[in-house]
């Protein structure tokens, strides 16, 4: 039975505990990782995590698992790749918003539209918070940063509503406040099969501090009636984002996956292929 001490990497600080500054929202992500994982029984050598750059993109130091970490803007390309070499492996990508909903957007909507079974946990917390606090494409417009002395002039996207019309089969929204109620939805993430998303309201205590914000507005989907496969109350709730904030899972449905349908991978994992008897010289014969 996996428990959450054997994701725990060995030492003593600060080689085995994050460097967050105190009071940040990746504490909370980190243990419901750990409790998700050992809810699922999945063992540490059995699981990938990609992460991408940033304050977020330190996660996979303090994990003790096999990590990728990859550049800005790419985990969800190298998380792609490591499920197409071995499909049998749970597949996690922990990036934050400027990584994954700014220069690796298209990277998203690509992979929903796949339905490849990887699972994307982001720790959204409205700013670059490892460059000190620049707009990220979810800052709220007006908002004043360093940079933007007189307001954030851009409207922020809908990271939900863009995977949900770009195919993602798995959409949720989470807080870390409840690290039970976040840990359970990343397990429904990662036990989903398809491309799942979780959008996890991160506070940077440092250059956006929203614990009070999203304390005073998020609720629980599972306290209310809401239908998780109707895709019309999924764009609903996703794009109900203001003075209440549902938090859960926003939308599941089972769709064919890329893995399924695509013939090289009938036949199980691709890591499990001899590569022996490969013989590459025909791609070469028609060259000039
Ligand atoms: Fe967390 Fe913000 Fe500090 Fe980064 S800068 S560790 S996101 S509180």
């Amino acid at each position: 039975m996996t428990e959450m001490k054997d994701y725990d990497v060995p030492g003593a600080p600060p080689y085995n505990f994050p460097t967050w500054c105190p009071g940040c929202g990746n504490f909370g992500i980190w243990r419901a990782l750990k409790m998700a994982l050992a809810t699922l029984d999945i063992p540490p050598h059995k699981v990938a995590i990609v992460c991408g750059i940033g304050c977020s993109g330190n996660f996979g130091y303090w994990v003790k698992t096999y990590v990728l970490h990859s550049l800005h803007g790419r985990s969800i390309p190298g998380a792609q790749g490591i499920k197409l070499a071995n499909d049998a492996l749970p597949v996690i990508v922990h990036a934050g918003d400027g990584d994954t909903y700014g220069e690796g957007l298209g990277h998203l909507l690509h992979a929903a539209r796949r339905n490849i079974d990887i699972t994307i946990l982001v720790h959204d917390n409205e700013i670059y918070g490892l460059t000190t606090g620049q707009p990220s494409p979810t800052t709220k417009k007006g908002f004043k940063a360093k940079v933007t002395p007189q307001g954030t002039i851009e409207s922020p996207i809908n990271p939900l509503t863009l995977a949900l019309s770009a195919g993602a089969t798995f959409v949720g929204r989470a807080f870390p406040l409840d690290v039970e109620h976040l840990s359970d939805v990343m397990a429904k993430a990662i036990a989903h099969k398809g491309l799942s998303i979780v959008d996890i309201l991160q506070p940077c205590v440092t250059f956006n501090n929203t614990w009070k914000y999203w304390k005073e507005r998020v609720y629980k989907l599972e306290e209310t009636n809401h239908d998780s496969s109707n895709y019309e109350k999924a764009l609903e709730k996703a794009n109900e984002f203001d003075s209440r904030v549902p938090i859960g899972v926003i939308y599941q449905v089972d769709m064919p996956r890329f893995d399924q349908t695509y013939s090289k991978l009938h036949k199980g994992p691709l890591v499990f292929e001899p590569i022996d008897a490969i013989d590459v010289g025909a791609l070469f014969d028609n060259q000039v």
